[in-house]
């Protein structure tokens, strides 16, 4: 099945100028879902990985999933102000303004090896502020899946030397 057939573009969403990936046709048809899942989790099965990492809000969709895929934790990074205990805590830049995430500071221990999840790489600037988080706790970050590499904006630039990986690039 080509997966690509179930991302649809959206064009000046959510601001002027972005071609907004929506994965929603892909979540909602299951056989699509298992196969996304699937192909996110596979370079990284037998690397004990320790915890999936995931960055809200759509990260959670394929991280959940795929932590149970793969043996592993699951670890929630959210926005600020949504986690009830002490965190850590990254401020990075957006487009336009700026945003702050957190993740519980016994999320993860020192030395695990974790990986991070996300729906969409563009720039890499919430994949390298997540990698930040993640140098706090001292966790050791395996890499990086994606489902889809907007691959023009050259994200994988903003975590040298990382494994990124991504099933659908564009
Ligand atoms: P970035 O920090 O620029 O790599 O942006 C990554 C985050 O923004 C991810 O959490 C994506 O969900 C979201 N995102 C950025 N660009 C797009 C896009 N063109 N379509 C869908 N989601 C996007």
């Amino acid at each position: 099945m080509e997966l690509g057939q179930f991302v649809r573009d959206v064009a000046d969403f959510p601001q002027k100028g972005i071609l907004f990936k929506d994965i929603t046709p892909l979540l909602g048809d299951a056989g699509a879902f298992r196969q996304a899942v699937g192909a996110m989790a596979e370079p990284w099965r037998g690397q004990r990985i320790g915890a999936v990492v995931a960055i809200e809000a759509r990260g959670y969709i394929l991280g959940a999933p795929m932590a149970l895929e793969l043996g592993a934790g699951f670890v929630p990074v959210r926005k600020v102000g949504k986690l009830p205990s002490k965190t850590y805590r990254v401020e990075y830049a957006l487009e336009y303004g700026s945003s702050v995430i957190e993740m519980h500071v016994d999320a993860v221990t020192a030395g695990q090896r974790v990986l991070i999840v996300d729906d969409v790489l563009a720039t890499g600037g919430t994949l390298a502020a997540c990698v930040k988080l993640l140098s706090q706790a001292r966790a050791h970050v395996v890499g990086a899946s994606m489902l889809i590499e907007l691959s023009a904006l050259g994200g994988w630039k903003a975590v040298p030397g990382m494994d990124v990986r991504a099933v659908l690039k564009y």
